[in-house]
């Protein structure tokens, strides 16, 4: 079940991705160029996944911005074990953008880091090889669906996300 800033954050993305398409904006490897434009101090960072989870990442943006917080900096975007990371800095008394940013990285577990389509949790090479978010399109050869299982640990000293893969369906 998707927790409320899931279920907020998977609508934005639809208005977001509506949005372009009305604009005839298509996602090539320079997806990245329009939203540093857009937001140039908050995405000053280094933004290395691809180009399928532009909306995504835009969606967040938006949702910063309606947050009204004080400004929060991203210092690092990035995909790792086939999700979204979206690493930032800044003041967020009461986990907003915590909760927001572990929204994206669940959806894009189902979002295809090429294209944006739906995709399915893959991994390539047996146990231990690559892990990736991909439509049926986009998997690589040979890869095998799997099941990733990612929580959310809180210490005193930081937030850690643990993902775990659970092995073949
Ligand atoms: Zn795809």
């Amino acid at each position: 079940m998707r927790s409320p800033a899931e279920n907020r954050l998977a609508y934005q993305v639809e208005l977001v991705r509506a949005k372009r398409l009305a604009a005839g904006v298509t996602l090539d490897e320079n997806w990245w160029k329009r939203l540093k434009a857009r937001w140039p101090h908050r995405l000053s960072c280094e933004m290395s996944c691809g180009p399928g989870w532009s909306d995504l990442i835009e969606a967040v943006n938006e949702l910063v911005d309606q947050e009204g917080v004080d400004p929060i900096t991203f210092s690092q975007i990035k995909e790792k074990y086939g999700s979204l990371r979206m690493y930032w800095h800044g003041i967020d008394p009461v986990g907003r953008i915590d909760a927001l940013v572990d929204a994206a990285e669940e959806i894009s577990e189902g979002v295809c880091e090429t294209c944006g389509n739906a995709s399915k949790m893959r991994q390539s090479g047996g146990p231990g090889g690559y892990v990736h978010s991909a439509c049926d399109d986009h998997a690589i050869p040979g890869s095998s669906i799997i099941r990733v299982k990612t929580e959310s640990i809180r210490t005193p000293i930081g937030r850690f996300r643990a993902t775990t893969i659970e092995g073949d369906e």
